[in-house]
């Protein structure tokens, strides 16, 4: 049976894009007719986060027919879990502490902005007194060292339902930010694999970090899920949706004239088309 689950950040009304992709992960989840489908709160950032607004994005969710078969987990509920899994991969020796701003990762980094994969390990290389001087100016992020765990050069492999053959390096990648909160990374491989979930739809810009989220679960002895990166919804001006190019939500769109039985039907209608059923 599959078990699938929308991942949502509760920091903002959801737009057509989002709700677009939880209609997707709710039909792909059900497409054998007896699929499990569970909504997640990915609401590490206690800043950006609240419940009031995963009350929100729960009641559009449920206007347009996407509810969860339990009660949804918050993440921040949960940071026991993540630390836990990141304190195995520190006992093994498999982390190192950066003290790099994002300025400076972006100045290192050959990467074109924005890309993924860009940090170059800086600050794997710090001596111990480098170390405890960067230490006493600021507190660091934690990173997996990718070297040490053995992926140095190592190109991870999966398949797409949608894109195919994937295969992609692995980043450093945060594992505690530097205010020490778990990072996305973390919780979501933590997460999928604790609540049992056998595929995860979401959004294509996460088709490049997956290679790496798969070597987090390799390192933790998690199973990997199934993946189907679904295309974005683009803005007036071809950019991904966001309020300045024209993102709306259920009740401006409600607003604006489209019942929400009508939204429901061209969100389902729309992810047929793409969806490989
Ligand atoms: N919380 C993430 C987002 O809102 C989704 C992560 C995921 O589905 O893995 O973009």
């Amino acid at each position: 049976m599959i078990s699938g689950r929308f991942a949502p950040s509760p920091t903002g009304d959801l737009h057509l894009g989002n709700l677009r992709t939880a209609v997707a992960a709710r039909m792909s989840a059900r497409r054998n007719g007896d699929g499990r489908f569970i909504v997640r709160f990915e609401d590490l950032d206690r800043v950006t986060s609240s419940r009031e607004l995963a009350a929100r994005q729960t009641a559009d969710l449920a206007a347009i027919g996407v509810v969860s078969d339990e009660e949804p987990v918050f993440q921040s509920d949960r940071f026991d879990l993540y630390h836990d899994a990141i304190g195995s991969l520190i006992d093994r020796g498999l982390t190192y502490t950066c003290f790099c701003s994002r300025r400076e990762v972006r100045e290192a980094s050959q990467a074109p902005h924005g890309a993924p994969h860009e940090y170059t390990g800086t600050c794997r290389n710090l001596t111990t007194a480098e170390r405890a001087a960067r230490a006493a100016e600021r507190p660091g992020a934690l990173r997996l060292d990718s070297r040490a765990a053995g992926f140095d050069g190592v190109m991870i492999e999966f398949t797409d339902a949608i894109h195919g053959r994937q295969s992609g390096p692995i980043d450093d990648l945060v594992l505690r930010r530097n205010d020490g909160v778990p990072s996305y990374n973390v919780a979501v491989v933590v997460d999928d694999a604790a609540q049992g979930i056998t595929e995860v739809l979401r959004g294509d810009d996460l088709l490049t970090i997956t290679p790496s989220q798969i070597a987090l679960q390799r390192l933790f002895g998690l199973p990997t899920p199934s993946y189907v990166h679904v295309p974005l919804v683009m803005g007036d001006d071809g950019e991904r949706l966001a309020k300045r190019n024209g993102a709306r939500s259920l009740s401006e769109l409600v607003a604006s004239g489209s019942s929400a039985d009508e939204i429901r039907a061209r969100l389902e209608s729309e992810v047929s088309g793409f969806l490989p059923l």
